[in-house]
C-alpha cells in the first residue's frame, strides 16, 4: 500500500493582499497584515509534520508564491487522487467577531475530520473559541458553499482559524507558538482521522552534530528539480528551485544513481547535470563555541525562522556553534548539523571552550 496523501491548500498567496487589498487588514501603526503570512506559516509547520508521519503531501501551491487559482488547486488534488484536503485560513468579519471555525459539505466524510479538529483545536488552542459550535455545513445555495468544498472529489475541510479584524483574536494569529499549536491540531486530527499514532514533532538527532554531521552544501542548478521523501526515486515529495542550497548529511546510491539525503530528512538527486556539491570544509577551527541546552525541552528548527520548528533537544544536549544570528528579534546560533536553537541565556549556555 502506498502512502496517505494529504492535500493542503494554503488560503491566498504573497500577492493577494499587494493586487486585491484583500485578506488583510491595514494596522494602526500604519503597517498592515496579511492573512496569508498565517496560512503560510502554519501551512509549513502541517507539511513538515506530515512528513514526519510519513503521508505523502500534495502541495498545489509551492511555498513564498502567488496566489494559486482555486480550480488548479482542486484539479491537482483531484489528479493526484488524494485521500483528503484541508484548506488552511484565517477570517474576516464584523468588528469584534471572535472564534475558529470548519467547514466541510454537508454529507462528507469530512464531517468525521471536522469532529476531530473541534476536539483537538479546542484542547490545544482554548483562547481563541469557537464561532458559534465551531462547525458550519456547507450545501448549495447557501453562503459557505465554497468552491474547494465541492470541486474535490475527495472529504475537504476548510478552517477559519479566528477573525484576524479582530485584535486579539489576530495577535494570536501572529503567534508562532499559536500557529505551531494550529499546525498540531490540524495534523493530529488527520493522524486521528486515519487512525495513524500522531507523536508530535520528531526527536530526531538531526541537532547532533555526532548523528547527523554536514558532509556538505548542495546547490540547485535545474529550473525545477524533484525532491523525494525517502531514498526512493518514486517517493517524490515535492519541486525545488534553480538557486536553493540544502545542507547535506550523507550520500547514498540509490538503484544504480546517486542520492543526497539532506539535514530535513528529505532527499535529492546528486546527479551533476542538476546539482552542484561544495564540500563542508568547516573544521574544528571554525567554531565560535558551544551551546548547552539548560531548559528540560527545547525547539530546534530546520532554518533560521522561529516558525520553522523541526523537533525538540533535551536539558544537557551539547552543540557545536558555527554562526550567531539575529532573527526577528532575537538571537539563533546555527550548529554545524545546520539546525538552530535560540541563543536566548535563559533557555541556553554559552561556552567558548569545553
Ligand atoms: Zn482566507
Amino acid at each position: 500500500m502506498g502512502k496517505i496523501k494529504v492535500g493542503i491548500s494554503i488560503g491566498h498567496g504573497e500577492d493577494t493582499w499587494d493586487t486585491k487589498g484583500s485578506k488583510g487588514i491595514e494596522l494602526d501603526n500604519g503597517g498592515h497584515w496579511e492573512e496569508f503570512w498565517f496560512n503560510e506559516k502554519v501551512g509549513k509547520i502541517v507539511y513538515y509534520l506530515l512528513k514526519d508521519h510519513n503521508f505523502e503531501v500534495i502541495l498545489p501551491q509551492k511555498w513564498d508564491s502567488n496566489e494559486t487559482p482555486l480550480d488548479e488547486k482542486a484539479d491537482a488534488f483531484n489528479e493526484a487522487e488524494v485521500d483528503l484536503v484541508v484548506a488552511i485560513h484565517a477570517n474576516a468579519g464584523a468588528d469584534g467577531a471572535e472564534g475558529a471555525c470548519i467547514f466541510h459539505w454537508t454529507g462528507s466524510n469530512a464531517g468525521h475530520y471536522a469532529d476531530l479538529w473541534l476536539e483537538n483545536f479546542g484542547r490545544l488552542c482554548p483562547e481563541q473559541g469557537f464561532h458559534g459550535n465551531g462547525r458550519h455545513v456547507a450545501d448549495w445555495g447557501q453562503w459557505n458553499a465554497f468552491y474547494m468544498l465541492h470541486a474535490t472529489d475527495m472529504p475537504t475541510a476548510l478552517i477559519e482559524h479566528g477573525f484576524f479584524t479582530t485584535d486579539e483574536q489576530r495577535e494570536r494569529l501572529q503567534d508562532p507558538d499559536f500557529q505551531d499549536r494550529s499546525a498540531q491540531a490540524i495534523v493530529k486530527s488527520i493522524c486521528d482521522y486515519f487512525t495513524v499514532e500522531y507523536y508530535g514533532h520528531r526527536q530526531t538527532e538531526t541537532a547532533s552534530t555526532d548523528d547527523s554531521p554536514s558532509i556538505g552544501f548542495v546547490t540547485v542548478e535545474a529550473q525545477e528539480l524533484y525532491y523525494y521523501g525517502s531514498a526512493d526515486w518514486q517517493d517524490k515529495a515535492g519541486t525545488v528551485e534553480a538557486g536553493e542550497v540544502f545542507t547535506v548529511t550523507d550520500e547514498l546510491h540509490v538503484e544504480g544513481y546517486k542520492m543526497y539525503e539532506l539535514v530535513s530528512g528529505t532527499y535529492l538527486t546528486a546527479n551533476e547535470d542538476y546539482v552542484s556539491f561544495e564540500a563542508d570544509e568547516s573544521t574544528e577551527d571554525d567554531y565560535v563555541g558551544f551551546v548547552e541546552v539548560e531548559a528540560t525541552k527545547l525547539y530546534y528548527y530546520g532554518s533560521a525562522d522561529w516558525t520553522d520548528k523541526r523537533g525538540t533537544v533535551n536539558k544537557g544536549d551539547i552543540f557545536t556553534i558555527v554562526e550567531t544570528l539575529e532573527v526577528g528579534g532575537g538571537t539563533m546560533y546555527k550548529l554545524k548539523s545546520g539546525t538552530y536553537v535560540t541563543a536566548n541565556e535563559d533557555y541556553v549556555t554559552f561556552h567558548e571552550e569545553l
